[in-house]
């Protein structure tokens, strides 16, 4: 018998400047979140059911950018993606480019279980969702308010782009690397280009080892504001964004083409894999090996019941939980 342990992520690379409420607003729906996970995994539930059902909590809830709160492409329409892995297996699932599908990490695990693919995209992803059954609802049902204003912002953000990039100091990481390299311009932190403010850096992701030591890791995003329609980011790409295995699982948030880059995800199984690096440690390295500065973090757990976090950002969403009553969710 393993302890299990949960972790739970709402994006990296959050504004310094956000407001007082919205992190409140944060912290209250990852709490819940790791709670409806560890009542689960107390009743016994497998790693794999517990990951979609928290990144389904998760896609449902607008306040984070995933399902319902996507981020917008330039057209202002939304082109989720999700992933799941279950480590028992290797088993996997992926979606891209779906507009339809209101829970797209539960067509994700369809894909895994009921197609002879792994990864299904645009045309092709919804045909399969019809198909399956799942819950459809209308495109406009995931554009809030909120998010075509910050479209729009985005967009004339585009127009006055900086290009130059500079060392900031005295961010406080947490357990990974020091520093934070980010464009600056006027003091505003930049991602893909975008003010952190508007770049919409709040993808979901969940991983989860259960008290059989079964590791699954889930991701799910609208990707990034303003996107080109077309494109896809590290959320639904197995070994970048989402990974799991018997040695641990792992999600990954923040600018996609970066993880992408790094095989971020990946990396940390094979670190322990390969090299024998406790969980950790290996997150450790290949936060600071891999990963260009100021990019990205991730959450991991591994077979035997540890749990992780590193990030080079400013700041993720996060939180954990584990068998020994231990909880915490932080931002910065
Ligand atoms: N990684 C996501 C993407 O690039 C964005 C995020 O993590 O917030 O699509």
């Amino acid at each position: 018998m393993v302890s299990w342990a949960i972790a739970v992520h709402g994006g990296a690379g959050v504004d310094p400047a956000l407001p007082v409420e919205r992190q409140e607003e944060a912290r209250r729906v990852l709490e819940r979140c790791l709670q409806m996970g560890a009542t689960a995994l107390r009743a016994g539930l497998a790693a794999v059911d517990v990951v979609e059902m928290v990144v389904r909590e998760l896609e449902t809830d607008p306040v984070f950018n995933s399902g319902r709160g996507s981020a917008l492409t330039r057209k202002g329409t939304v082109e989720m993606e999700a992933s799941i892995m279950d480590g028992r297996g290797r088993r996997c699932g992926a979606v891209s480019g779906i507009s339809t599908v209101k829970n797209p990490v539960s067509l994700a695990r369809l894909v895994m279980e009921r197609s002879p693919h792994s990864y299904l995209a645009f045309d092709g992803a919804e045909d399969f969702a019809r198909d399956q059954g799942v819950e459809l609802v209308d495109n406009s049902y995931f554009i809030t308010e909120e998010n075509v204003g910050m479209l729009k912002l985005a967009k004339e953000a585009n127009s006055i782009m900086f290009d130059y990039r500079v060392p900031l100091t005295g961010a406080d990481t947490c357990s990974a690397s020091a520093g934070l390299v980010g464009a600056k311009a006027e003091g505003v932190l930049q991602m893909n280009g975008l003010p952190i403010s508007i770049y919409a850096p709040e993808t979901v992701g969940c991983v989860v080892v259960d008290c059989s030591g079964g590791c699954a890791a889930a991701t799910s995003t609208g990707g990034l504001m303003n996107k080109m329609n077309g494109r896809i980011g590290d959320s639904p790409l197995i070994g970048s964004g989402t990974y799991a295995c018997d040695a641990c699982a792992v999600s990954c948030t923040g600018e996609g083409e970066a993880i992408i880059r790094s095989t971020l995800a990946r990396d940390v199984a094979a670190l322990m894999e390969y090299k024998g690096l406790g969980l950790q440690e290996a997150v450790d390295y290949a936060v600071k090996e891999r990963l260009d500065e100021g990019k990205a973090g991730l959450i991991a757990v591994s077979g035997n019941g540890e749990v992780a976090i590193g990030f080079n950002t400013v700041g993720m969403f996060r939180g954990c939980a584990t068998e020994e009553g231990f909880m915490e969710v932080g931002i910065w």
